[in-house]
């Protein structure tokens, strides 16, 4: 086997009672796992399976890129819950996202608002742009991810039935709420944007070294 499944950041049951275990165990078991199962059938014998995921999703499409992305997307997908999580966003993160949308309050109402209007299958993803110099959040359809646009995620929500449907029925706006009131792992999304900001840091010291057009005459 190729790629490995990682395992769990908790137990199934850590999520509870926002997510049930039920829910964990299908979710990871048959949708995640799945994926895997169907990109290494895909890819086994091609070029791809020399690739690395990240590789296979920015240079892949049709089905190769569905079955890899969404891959990568439910391993970042655990990472943004844990068990005690939500509230305020503290530290940068916290005071980013005020300057970008006034207040941790606005942040939260977008959140919800841009997760219940996405219609049909897809993710809500915070994100950090490339340049280093804002934070958003962009709804993408189906297994779409930061990695196509660019842009750096923090943080993502899952919003395919699947995440919630065997708890909350159609009530995708209960979930997105419990998700983002109590399990949301702001660390997780605080050290994505240092590591994101890092990386724009390093890339503008490349560009002004490498760049001919700053040399004075
Ligand atoms: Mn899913």
């Amino acid at each position: 086997m190729k790629f490995e499944l990682p395992p769990l950041p908790y137990p199934k049951e850590a999520l509870e009672p926002h997510i049930s275990a039920r829910t964990v165990e299908v979710h990871y078991e048959s949708h995640h796992r799945g994926y895997l199962t169907k990109l290494e059938k895909a890819i086994s014998g091609t070029p791809d399976a020399a690739r690395t995921l990240e590789d296979i999703i920015r240079s892949s499409e049709g089905s190769v890129f569905n079955n890899a992305a969404q891959v990568w997307n439910h391993t970042f997908y655990w990472m943004s819950m844990k068990r005690g999580g939500g509230g305020e966003p503290r530290g940068t993160l916290g005071d980013e996202l005020k300057t970008a949308f006034g207040s941790i309050q606005a942040f939260q109402e977008a959140f919800v608002r841009e997760a219940v209007q996405l219609f049909g299958s897809g993710y809500l993803w915070l994100i950090s742009q490339d340049d280093g110099t804002s934070l958003e959040l962009r709804p993408m359809k189906d297994a779409d991810n930061p990695l196509i646009s660019g842009e750096q995620p923090l943080l993502c929500i899952d919003l395919w039935e699947h995440a919630y449907y065997l708890d909350y029925q159609s009530g995708r706006e209960k979930y997105v709420r419990g998700v983002l009131a109590e399990l949301a792992n702001w660390e997780f999304a605080d050290a994505n944007l240092a590591a994101a900001r890092a990386t724009a840091a390093g890339d503008s010291t490349k560009k002004r070294r490498s760049s001919p057009s700053r040399q004075r005459p």
